[in-house]
């Protein structure tokens, strides 16, 4: 007898492995298709990631799949491929890997396609004069006018022009004057030229050139890491490469974090390229969202512009894959499927054979590294392209200067002085809120998230209390609950520092950026449109104004306060030190006049600063990656973290302890174990949290490690005392 073909199929569970289907009576369907089976008591959504024979059981026992959704397989075997490896690379589980790839709606089982209803009228219509039926149906009359004027018309726009419409469908179609149509155009996706005029673009610099003939030189795959400073002319590097790339006839995807990815930049790219990039985002509709996606996948979208998730996006052509910003932790996913898109990247261009491109002004040290070993091209650009300068960059004294309000008199007469001579001034906080503590003038009590181990946030505005790590909110307490003295906020906050400068520059437009105040729709175009144009001539706000943006006018950088990246208990702190204040420091300047940076600071003596001063980035991270070596932390080493949360401070350690016991059971050599410990901040939103950390020079043995803790942690009876989660490569380590 010969064994069944069955269908291996990845389902949305939180489970690391595929499900074994046996075909249903009709056609067999290819890897890549979207099933619909039994799963449990339910019909759950699959796609079919194998097609083999025999089953680890019996075939009496297996189920057959119900149904077919796709009539060709909705993903290519790389795009499988893509899914398989963010698996394995991440221990994460198959089904919900796929799930991430794929837009909610293909998730959930529609098609690909949807097909568009519309109404249209009949012959019948076609007679009936609207005017007639107004006094007796006047809703009747509106729809029937409102189809004759668009006929056909889909359900979206009627949805839109005349809601309530549905009521008089029936009755209109009753009397036969109108008909429901389906048709499955795709009009929505259409991405051809944008009605623009191509821009042309400065003739490249010598740096720039070797940039570009970095990348261009050889086939196939190759990374290359494009290393320049805020200015220096990166964009138009990927400019050019984007519309070579797209003349031969290929798609390009371009990954930037959130944050960069910018109305400013897209224009640019529209201006330029003379085509509409297609975005993948998270501000778009479900039904936006899949016409994107599938444009992409049908080879309609030459150009893709999107956040991280875009990186699971098929392409029907792809030639080029482009990162901004490729230090940036917001490539990372920090919750659930923890992958980074950068890294994904350069997987994926490896499996296509296509040239990957990374570009930063402060690259990740991962990425430095691979250019000290050659195996990445590393292209320079060392000045601002366009003639400007670098900023100039000094310190205020904390211990000698007071700060009132968290501005001390020299930043206070640097502003005046920009204002006076008609620049920009940029106020940099890294902390939103009116002020990050709450303390009783009497005891000294601080008031604390009753959830978390952390204190609670002053917000103004609101006249809340708010934790911005469990999101958990009450009233200012005016009065202490334990002594009833007045309580007052400690320290500064953004939307503090806003009332500050108002005080002070009473005349002066001042607009505040972060995500409290540009969390309404519209208000964070608005805020930055009255910062391009130079209207707002003092900005306030947090890193959401540090990366990607270009303000003409900007003069002056202020940094209120960074000490607390100074003493990080993190191995990454000083990298993400001086990467977060070289790209503040980079918003100064970029045009005509030369920009000013000024950083206060308590601790003027650290060595730190000193290297920021002489050497820049770069001289940063020799330094760093020279610890990192001698201490064999990354990227001269491997890092996964598990990490366990419990409601009960006991459990997440024993389950850590059980893991560690299983780790060191499996002997695997060459992985140094440590932990479990109590993360730095142990309550977290009512639950205590620890981790083991595992860290090793051999990768293969780290994941091998790491498949068999894993399949103990699946089927360990305390786990379900806990939540736990496996972090490869973890850029925080808490
Ligand atoms: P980056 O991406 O490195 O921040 P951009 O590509 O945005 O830099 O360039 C910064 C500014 O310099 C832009 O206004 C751009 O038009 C201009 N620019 C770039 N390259 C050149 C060049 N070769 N000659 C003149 N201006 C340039
Ligand atoms: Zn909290």
């Amino acid at each position: 007898m010969t064994e069944p073909a069955v269908l291996r199929v990845a389902i949305n569970a939180p489970l690391s492995r595929l499900f074994d289907y046996l075909p249903g009576s009709g056609t067999m369907p290819a890897p890549g298709t979207r099933v619909r089976v039994p799963f449990g008591r339910r019909l759950r959504t699959g796609v079919v990631m194998e097609v083999g024979t025999g089953s680890e059981f019996p075939a009496s026992k297996l189920k057959r799949v119900r149904g077919i959704l796709d009539e060709s397989p909705l993903l290519s075997p790389e795009d499988l491929w893509l899914i398989r490896f963010v698996s394995d690379y991440y221990h994460h589980p198959i089904g919900e890997v796929t799930a991430a790839a794929l837009p909610a709606l293909l998730r959930r089982g529609r098609p690909l396609a949807p097909a568009r209803q519309c109404l249209a009228l009949t012959a019948a219509g076609r007679g009936e004069d609207p005017a007639a039926i107004a006094r007796r149906a006047p809703r009747q009359a509106a729809l029937l006018e409102l189809i004759a004027d668009n006929d056909p018309i889909d359900f979206d726009l009627l949805d839109e022009m005349l809601p309530g419409w549905r009521r008089a469908r029936k009755a209109l179609a009753d009397k036969g004057m109108i008909e429901t149509l389906v048709s499955d155009d795709d009009t929505e996706a259409w991405t051809g030229p944008a009605d623009v005029e191509v821009e042309a673009g400065p003739v490249l610099n010598e740096d720039q050139r070797h940039a570009l003939q970095a990348v261009r030189d050889g086939h196939g795959f190759r990374v290359t890491l494009i290393d320049g400073v805020t200015g220096s002319g990166k964009t138009e590097v990927y400019l050019h490469l984007i519309s070579e790339t797209i003349r031969a006839g290929r798609q390009v995807l371009v990954l930037a974090p959130e944050i960069g990815l910018t109305p400013q930049l897209v224009r640019r790219f529209r201006k330029r390229l003379g085509i509409e990039p297609v975005l993948l985002h998270s501000g778009l509709t479900d039904t936006a969202r899949l016409a994107a996606w599938r444009s992409a996948r049908n080879g309609q979208a030459r150009l893709v512009v999107g956040t991280r998730s875009a990186i699971f996006v098929p392409l029907a052509d792809p030639g080029l894959v482009i990162v901004d910003e490729e230090h940036d932790s917001s490539l990372k996913q920090q919750e659930g499927l923890r992958y980074s898109a950068r890294d994904m990247a350069v997987a994926r261009g490896k499996k296509l054979d296509i040239p990957v491109v990374l570009g930063s002004a402060t690259p990740s040290l991962e990425s430095l590294k691979r250019c000290r070993d050659g195996a990445y091209r590393h292209a320079c650009l060392p000045v601002r392209a366009g003639g400007a300068l670098q900023p100039l960059i000094r310190l205020v004294d904390l211990t000698r200067h007071d700060a009132t309000d968290g501005l001390s008199a020299p930043v206070v007469a640097a502003i005046e002085t920009n204002l006076a001579s008609g620049g920009q001034v940029l106020v940099f906080l890294n902390r939103r809120g009116f002020a990050p503590t709450l303390i009783c003038s009497g005891c000294g009590r601080i008031a604390e998230c009753t959830r978390c181990d952390s204190r609670m946030t002053v917000h103004a505005a609101s006249n809340l209390l708010k934790c911005h790590h469990c999101g958990a909110q009450r009233a200012v307490e005016s009065e202490c609950p334990d002594c009833a003295a007045q309580c007052r906020p400690l320290g500064q906050g953004t939307e503090r520092l806003e009332d500050a400068l108002r005080s002070r520059f009473p005349d002066e437009v001042i607009t505040r950026i972060d995500s409290d105040s540009t969390r309404l729709k519209g208000t964070m175009s608005r805020a930055l449109t009255m910062a391009t144009t130079g209207e707002a001539r003092i900005l306030v706000g947090t890193q959401m104004l540090s990366k990607g943006h270009h303000f003409p006018n900007l003069t002056l950088v202020a940094v209120v306060n960074a000490d607390q990246g100074l003493f990080s208990t993190d191995f990454r702190g000083s990298e993400r030190l001086a990467q977060g204040l070289v790209q503040v420091a980079g918003r100064a300047g970029r045009e005509k006049r030369q920009g000013e940076v000024i950083i206060q600071t308590a601790f003027p003596a650290h060595p730190f600063w000193k290297q920021l001063m002489t050497r820049g980035y770069h001289g940063i991270a020799e330094t760093v990656l020279d610890e990192r070596k001698s201490a064999m932390w990354p990227p001269f080493s491997r890092l996964a973290l598990i990490r366990a949360t419990a409601v009960a401070r006991g459990d997440a350690h024993e389950f850590l302890r059980s893991a560690r016991q299983a780790a060191e059971a499996a002997a695997i050599p060459e992985v140094r174990i440590l932990g479990p410990v109590s993360a730095p901040m142990e309550r977290k939103a009512g639950r205590y949290r620890a981790q083991l950390l595992l860290q090793s020079t051999h990768r293969g043995n780290l994941h091998r490690l790491l498949d068999a803790l894993r399949s103990m942690m699946e089927s360990s009876p305390a786990a379900r005392r806990v939540r736990w989660s496996i972090d490869v490569d973890p850029i925080e380590l808490f």
